[in-house]
């Protein structure tokens, strides 16, 4: 089903360079041009059906996470714990300026004519950058999804903002910081990435009284439940949001346990007039509003996406993000009526996200992974899940902003091309196995570009 007509002649244009990358990377390495070196940015390691590529290549898409950006010239509202905030560590190579696969994304985007990231020439792609965004000013995001062969994007932001609008822009806010009314500086002090962290959550916190024009916390437990919980997930939902946004495992395990209500009722009355919480009460109030939380934005008919990967940051604990931390709350009944998205697809442990798709109410996406992995990698895990249950993965990229030549186009354009290529990849390998019809096949790409999230978010054609 499409259902905002994606016919316009820059569409055209980025299916027609999608398509060629698509032709070059299915066809044999020439002689000059030996497997496995990189041509058009992409690597020559797989054949994929040339066929079914180009259809792949066709599917107008739903991206279910992305950190899309305003025209605002400084927007700092584009992530609720912006990684430029944490102390310095290595970034994935494929996101870094010298990445060849940029020459390909600029050529798509701006008309790049060159086959090199020579610095002369990138002075004049920028001055043509930020001609292009002074000529389409609100309408260039749009222009962006046009050109990357997108159709509908959800922006997982604090706020929405010029440029960014329905039906083609749609709102996943945060709520985190919901799950911690009291002071956390404590908690704060466990490594030098989550001393940067903590704060963000406090401000944003306080930002959501101010929204409800309440300027301090009910007394009790069930008062912050009743009048700041629930009251900022119906505005949030009023304002659009399709799904609320954890990214917890940024600053603890993944590991919400069932807290009983008199318990995290105590912990609140004794806190409510100040004082330091220990490690083991402000997890458990957390614990217990992590799924109060979900249960209340499944009621209002929102999902609950959380981060799941390895990353970021050079004092990130990836043991804690495993997808298999999330089973009780997943296993909890009162929390059948909320769908999670376990955002970028659990990263290493993209296995145990495969193995939560058992719960009726639980999907993976491919965010992170289609900036961070090779679209051979991503295939693998692809290959993994597609299989087992194809109707509860979701295309997604994490487009965002990695510097000042790589605005959230750049990621959008990259992590789009990556997936399909990714997808192609893996659906050839399964309709040559015997394991699916070519029907079949494109049956399952459409699902995963744009069906899936369709169906999950309720989308309606426009
Ligand atoms: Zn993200």
């Amino acid at each position: 089903m499409i259902y905002i007509p994606a016919s316009s002649q820059a569409w055209n244009m980025a299916l027609a360079v999608g398509l060629a990358l698509v032709m070059a990377c299915s066809s044999p390495p020439s002689s000059e041009e030996p497997a496995g070196s990189v041509a058009s940015g992409f690597m020559l390691t797989h054949a994929e059906d040339a066929e079914l590529a180009a259809f792949i290549a066709r599917i107008p898409a739903v991206d279910n996470h992305t950190h899309a950006n305003t025209i605002l010239p400084d927007d700092s509202e584009s992530d609720a714990l912006p990684l430029e905030k944490l102390p310095e560590f290595p970034f994935p190579a494929r996101l870094r300026p010298d990445n060849p696969e940029r020459i390909a994304a600029y050529h798509a985007l701006y008309d790049y004519p060159h086959h090199d990231l020579a610095e002369a020439h990138l002075a004049k792609l920028r001055e043509k950058m930020q001609r292009v965004a002074r000529e389409k000013g609100e309408k260039f995001p749009e222009w962006v999804l046009d050109r990357v062969g997108v159709d509908v994007v959800l922006a997982n932001r604090v706020a929405m903002g010029p440029g960014l609008a329905p039906p083609r822009f749609r709102w996943v806010s945060y709520v985190d910081a919901l799950m911690m009314p009291f002071s956390t500086k404590h908690e704060a002090a466990a490594t030098p990435d989550t001393l940067v962290l903590y704060p963000s959550e406090e401000q944003l916190l306080h930002r959501y009284l101010a929204d409800l024009q309440v300027d301090k916390l009910p007394e009790t437990l069930e008062g912050y439940i009743g009048k700041i919980v629930i009251p900022t997930l119906e505005r949030q939902r009023k304002e659009g949001c399709l799904a609320v946004k954890f990214e917890a495992a940024l600053m603890r395990s993944l590991d919400f346990e069932e807290v009983s209500s008199e318990a995290a009722s105590k912990i609140y009355s004794q806190y409510h007039p100040g004082g330091e919480p220990t490690h083991a009460e402000a997890k458990a109030l957390e614990d217990f509003l992590f799924r109060t939380i979900a249960r209340e934005a499944g009621k209002l008919g929102m999902a609950v996406h959380i981060h799941s990967f390895q990353g970021p940051g050079g004092y990130y604990r990836a043991a804690g993000s495993d997808p298999l931390l999330l089973e009780p709350a997943f296993n909890d009944p009162s929390l059948r009526g909320t769908n999670f998205v376990i955002v970028h697809g659990g990263g290493m442990y993209a296995s145990h996200a495969g193995a939560m798709l058992w719960k009726p109410n639980v999907y993976v996406d491919t965010s992170g992974m289609a900036l961070i992995y090779s679209p051979s990698t991503l295939a693998a895990v692809l290959r993994e899940w597609l299989p087992e249950h194809p109707e509860k993965v979701l295309f997604g990229t994490d487009a965002f902003a990695t510097g000042p030549d790589s605005g959230w186009e750049l990621a959008s354009w990259l992590g789009t091309i990556s997936t399909r290529r990714a997808l192609a990849i893996a659906l050839t390998g399964m309709m040559r196995d015997g394991e699916v019809t070519r029907a079949r096949a494109q049956e399952i790409a459409t699902m995963v570009m744009q069906g899936n999230a369709v169906k999950l978010y309720q989308l309606k054609p426009e």
